[in-house]
């Protein structure tokens, strides 16, 4: 619209004889008039509403960035497309303050609170003494908007009941909308075996499930937690088991990806989604992991964002992955909350 007032304040001044001398007659530059309003009216009403923006993050355990590249994930190289892969990093600034183990809990909540362990106060998995002064993005999003519903898949309790800290005076009481979550504790249902088979099942489980719910209620942020691929690194380390269990890790994804694309072609919804590791292997035989070496430092991003920020590609930390989902959502937070966060987000608001 400005370029075309400008063009005809341009001929108004050209000819000296004013807009009406651009039209044969009054009639014609009341047509003229007309039709330009009319066509502005008609773009405007066709202008659809913004869609709602859900997000679902995933975090396949311990799977180093090299062995991810090596295997076969037909599911991530889908999501990621052309432009979603980076390689990224935890463990914070090696040999500074924020130099944080990696240790799946301590890469959790890093992913949780935009923060690393310095600050967040989980040094391991036993969880001993959060500081939830540094917010998870499931309060960000609960105290931005109440009505925004949350959940969470998970093969490992302590993510809700310690990182989230669900029902914490701490964490004022914050409360997840749905959780399907803790059947590792059912030894009855899930009796604990060594080859781990009881962890891919529950796997399977919380997959499925997370699948399911999506398609039929759509939360507004969902984390889910799956561990089979750490277990076959602790058992077997570099090996043919490994790369199976990433294989059905990468299916796992896919059934939720699925549930994603159903939702977005049934639905005014936008849904990002994010999968990403906690951390990468040693060196040696890629059976361990909690040191600063670069192969357990190296981890990765798969996101269906289609322009992330360059910094994506510029080896993001798993701290970067909570504010990119607060501009993606336009969540607000308080002062205080914002800047004691240590990630940059990756996705624009
Ligand atoms: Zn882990």
């Amino acid at each position: 619209m400005l370029y075309w007032v400008s063009s005809l304040d341009f001929a108004r001044d050209e000819k000296g004889g004013g807009i009406k001398s651009l039209f044969e007659n009054d009639m014609s530059m009341i047509r003229f008039l007309a039709l330009a309003l009319i066509s502005a009216l008609f773009a405007s009403a066709c202008q659809s509403p913004p869609k709602e923006r859900k997000v679902v993050f995933i975090l396949l355990d311990g799977i180093p960035a090299d062995v991810l590249e090596a295997s076969n994930t037909p599911y991530l190289d889908e999501i990621a497309d052309e432009t979603g892969y980076t390689r990224a990093y935890v463990g914070g600034e090696k040999g500074g303050a924020s130099e944080s183990p990696t240790i799946s809990a301590v890469g959790y909540n890093s992913l949780l609170t935009g923060t690393w362990a310095n600050k967040h106060n989980v040094w391991g998995n036993s969880i001993k003494a959060p500081n939830y002064d540094y917010w998870s993005i499931f309060r960000i999003a609960k105290e931005h908007n109440p009505n925004l519903k949350t959940a969470i898949f998970s093969t490992w309790l302590d993510n809700r009941t310690k990182l989230i800290g669900e029902g914490l005076p701490e964490t004022g009481n914050l409360k997840m909308d749905y959780a399907f979550d803790g059947f590792e504790l059912d030894t009855v249902r899930f009796p604990h075996d060594a080859e781990r088979q009881y962890i891919l099942n529950i796997d399977e489980m919380v997959a499925t499930e997370t699948a399911d719910y999506i398609a039929s209620d759509a939360p507004d942020l969902s984390w889910v937690y799956l561990e089979y691929t750490d277990d076959m690194g602790h058992r077997y380390g570099d090996s043919p088991q490994m790369a199976k269990a990433v294989e059905l890790a990468d299916a796992q994804v896919g059934r939720i990806w699925k549930a994603v694309q159903q939702r977005e072609a049934q639905y005014d919804e936008d849904w990002l989604i994010i999968i990403t590791t906690d951390h990468g292997r040693t060196a040696v035989n890629g059976k361990g992991h909690g040191g600063q070496s670069d192969r357990e430092r190296t981890t990765w991003i798969v996101t269906n964002y289609p322009k992330p920020l360059p910094s994506f590609y510029q080896n993001p930390g798993i701290v970067d992955i909570m504010p990119s989902i607060v501009n993606y959502m336009d969540l607000t937070m308080p002062k205080e909350i914002a800047e004691g966060i240590d990630g940059e987000a990756f996705i624009g608001r």
